[in-house]
């Protein structure tokens, strides 16, 4: 089978399905090629500030499902008595917590709505660029499919699917990992984000829905013992030393199943070229810490939906300058990043934090 579109966008989440629906307000035809998420359901917070870029794409926030309000946040990050901050009052609003699978489906329910073409299981396994367009080839159900566009874009996440195979290299600036859990909340886990530094590594824990609480430890993978048995026994014992985290999942997760996500700072290099353009975490993957994917992920979309409509108009400008402007800007996350964590001094540092306070990062 074979389909000719002016965009193809592979991926299909956050970045995908926003760009999709910031794409169809330019009127340009473009085609949705995705796998489901196979990863852990992080349970990401929005700080405030995600309803003015939703609708800067076009997309009303508080009609997708999967997301609750949140007024604030709770840490232990460099004071020796938990901090509380109030999102009340907030000229941005309100924060919200994600139940990701729930506010997935919603979105692209959302994007179908705008009318863009949708292939549920694609499997991408070659693709080039030629002349004037570029051409996406791998199967669907087993068949055969070819789709040529105007321009691609990679949207798959962290894996850089698209980018990869057009010759880009991923660069990793850490070794972060995070191993999660889901399990029942406590009484005393209201909906607030709860951030802890521990001597080798930090946790958060969001309540993701009315009972559930996601709680993580992020850690660099060599610190971590090997398989997961082990690291379930070590996520256990750390979790038992939490001032704020442990007291927000009844049963101290003691049957819960642990997962593992990749979380390193990453960079794509080149972001882009003739043909094709990485947004989302595709192009750059932040630090959980900054907690901000999710709001990136949909200014991407909106800025580069702009640059593909001038593009296909002949106008290759924007682009250009979008793509210029994309290392500076990795560059200052880089130096948040950095004051973020100097700002949480722990009092047991292990190497976890020599590596962030000393900048040698592996
Ligand atoms: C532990 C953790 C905690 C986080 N906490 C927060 C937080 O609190 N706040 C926040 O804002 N952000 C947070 N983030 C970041 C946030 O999850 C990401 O920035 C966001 O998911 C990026 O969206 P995306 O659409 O670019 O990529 P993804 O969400 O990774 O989506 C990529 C999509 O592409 C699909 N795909 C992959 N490969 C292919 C392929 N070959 N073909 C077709 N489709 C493919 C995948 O199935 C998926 O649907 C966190 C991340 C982690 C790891």
């Amino acid at each position: 089978m074979k389909i000719e579109v002016d965009v193809a966008i592979l991926g299909n989440s956050v970045a995908a399905n926003s760009l999709a629906i910031a794409l169809a307000r330019t009127g340009t035809e473009t085609v949705v090629l995705g796998t489901p998420r196979r990863n852990l359901s992080y349970g990401e917070h929005l700080k405030p500030g995600v309803t003015a870029i939703a609708s800067s794409i076009g997309l009303d926030f508080a009609s997708l499902k999967g997301s609750r309000i949140t007024h604030g946040n709770l840490s232990l990050w460099g004071t020796p008595e938990p901090v509380a901050v109030s999102y009340l009052g907030y000229p941005e609003g309100s924060g919200h917590n994600l139940d990701r699978d729930v506010f997935d489906k919603s979105l692209r329910t959302a994007a179908n709505r705008f009318g863009s073409l949708r292939i549920d299981g694609f499997k991408i396994l070659v693709a080039r660029v030629d002349k004037e367009q570029t051409v996406l080839t791998g199967t669907l159900n087993k068949c055969a499919l070819q789709v040529t566009a105007k321009l691609a874009v990679d949207a798959s996440g962290r894996s850089a699917a698209l980018g990869r195979r057009l010759g880009a290299r991923v660069i990793a600036h850490d070794r972060l990992l995070a191993l999660g859990a889901i399990g029942p909340a406590t009484r005393e886990c209201d909906t607030r984000l709860a951030l802890e530094a521990a001597p080798d590594g930090w946790w958060y824990a969001v309540p993701i829905a009315e009972d559930r609480v996601i709680a993580v430890f992020l850690t660099d993978s060599d610190l971590l013992p090997a398989g997961m048995a082990k690291r379930c026994a070590l996520w256990k014992d750390e979790l038992k030393r939490t001032r704020l985290i442990a007291s927000r999942m009844s049963q101290g997760a003691g049957e819960t199943y642990l997962h593992q996500a990749d979380s390193r700072s990453l960079w794509l290099t080149p972001q882009g070229a003739r043909g094709w353009i990485a947004i989302g975490d595709a192009a750059m993957a932040f630090d959980p810490i900054s907690g901000s994917g999710i709001t990136k992920a949909m200014a991407d979309a909106g800025e580069t939906a702009e640059a593909i409509a001038c593009q296909l108009a002949g106008d290759g400008g924007p682009m250009a300058r979008l793509l210029a402007r994309r290392r500076s800007r990795f560059e200052s996350y880089l130096a948040e990043r950095a004051a973020i964590y100097r700002a949480a001094t722990p009092p047991e540092r292990g190497e976890f934090w020599s590596r962030r306070l000393t900048h040698t990062q592996p």
